[in-house]
């Protein structure tokens, strides 16, 4: 796994929130690419991607408030939300979507 560099200014280094965050969302790019490979996907399928993943996050919240079996999973459905933005936002960069298209963009 790719490990991010603990920033100076974080005075508890690796124990910091965004470093942990960081490492969680990379293991899960990394695993996404492992099972899909690059995704260069139109916004309207990312779109429909990213919603699939907020539902589930949705669902773990419920079952954590109200019981059910995907309480344990806040965590983890929130590393997913955050890693298909994050997968987004690569797809954006290598397909020029980062300009508006009066910019020179798509
Ligand atoms: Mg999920």
């Amino acid at each position: 796994m790719t490990e991010i560099p603990v920033d100076p200014d974080w005075q508890d280094g690796k124990n910091h929130p965004r470093w942990r965050a960081f490492q969680e969302i990379v293991a899960e790019r990394n695993r996404q690419d492992e099972k899909w490979g690059e995704q260069n996907h139109p916004p309207e399928w990312w779109l429909a991607i990213l919603v699939e993943e907020v539902g589930e996050f949705a669902e773990a919240i419920q079952h954590r408030q109200f019981g059910g079996p995907a309480g344990a999973g806040v965590l983890v459905e929130a590393v997913h939300v955050a890693a298909v933005a994050f997968s987004i936002v690569e797809c954006c960069e290598r397909n020029g979507w980062n300009h508006a298209p009066d910019e020179g963009g798509e």
